[in-house]
């Protein structure tokens, strides 16, 4: 069995990882971390009640050969990448919304142990990335690059990660690094700009996370669209790196690799 230790074990990615890792036959969730206050506590009253070590403090968990598997906060992302280079444990890295210096912990802790990080776990939208690769490859310059995205009313962080890791994927292609991703357009902005890429985050609801991107041409428009409908597409992703990391060597994936070592 491979042993996971859950950061963030009471909140929403948490308890959809945990709900799936229990239904596997491969995966066992040793430890499960979070406050004892969080929002999502009352819920984790079935995780305390089930089998494996509860705590709030990760740092009394976490062990070698541990696979930790975090969905929490930049802040805790931070510590967590630390303790597990220390320790020599496999991470699994979710959050979103990281400062750089919360990225340059979880580069660092790549250094000596396998890391696996990703704004978004979704196998589709690793598939996605693919796709919008094929597609700008295939068409002449001039053609305009925007991007749609939707999440439920309680997202923190605005435009969503995997909205800037396809906008940033679509400014490489169209070779104009310096002409700027704007966040929605307001007032008399005039004509848009060559290469520049729109990105638009639409809040409401209950929604998962959708992502919608337009290239449109003179006449004709391309859309590449995923909808994630639930949870579990975040949570299976993290756990088939979960089983990559592994037998990973020490490193920085991305959920490419991991969508590259699982494809036929
Ligand atoms: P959430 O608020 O429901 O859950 C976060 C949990 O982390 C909470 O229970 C909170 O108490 C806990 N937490 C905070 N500090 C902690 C600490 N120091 N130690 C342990 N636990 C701590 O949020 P969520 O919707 O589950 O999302 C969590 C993060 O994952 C967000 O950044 C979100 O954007 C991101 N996310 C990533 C993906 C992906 O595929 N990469 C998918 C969905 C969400």
């Amino acid at each position: 069995m491979i042993p996971i230790v859950l950061i963030g074990a009471a909140g929403r990615m948490g308890r959809a990882v945990d709900e799936l890792a229990r239904a596997s036959r491969d995966l066992e969730i040793r430890a499960r971390v979070d406050r004892a206050d969080a929002p999502g506590a009352r819920m984790g009253a079935n995780l305390i009640e089930s089998s494996g070590v509860w705590s709030e403090d990760a740092a009394a968990v976490i062990r070698a050969k541990d696979v930790v598997i975090e969905f929490s906060t930049p802040a805790a992302c931070r510590a967590v990448a630390a303790l597990c280079a220390e320790r020599g444990a496999a991470l699994v890295s979710g959050t979103t919304g990281l400062a750089p210096a919360d990225e340059a912990a979880v580069r660092s802790a790549a250094e000596r142990v396998p890391v696996v990080r990703a704004a978004n776990f979704s196998l589709g939208i690793a598939a996605l990335h693919r796709a919008l690769d094929a597609v700008l490859k295939a068409l002449p310059r001039g053609w305009d690059v925007e991007i749609i995205e939707r999440h439920h009313r309680h997202k923190a962080d605005s435009p969503s990660g995997t909205a800037l890791a396809l906008a940033h994927a679509a400014q490489a292609h169209l070779g104009r690094p310096s002409s700027g991703i704007v966040h929605g357009r307001s007032g008399r902005v005039g004509e848009r700009p060559e290469g520049e890429i729109g990105v638009h985050a639409v809040r409401g609801g209950s929604q998962t996370g959708e992502h919608e991107i337009v290239i449109a041409g003179e006449g004709e428009w391309i859309e590449l669209r995923h909808v994630a409908q639930d949870r579990q597409a975040f949570a299976a992703g993290a756990l088939t790196a979960a089983r990559f990391v592994t037998t990973a060597r020490p490193g920085f994936y991305r959920i490419d690799d991991v969508l590259s070592a699982n494809s036929p």
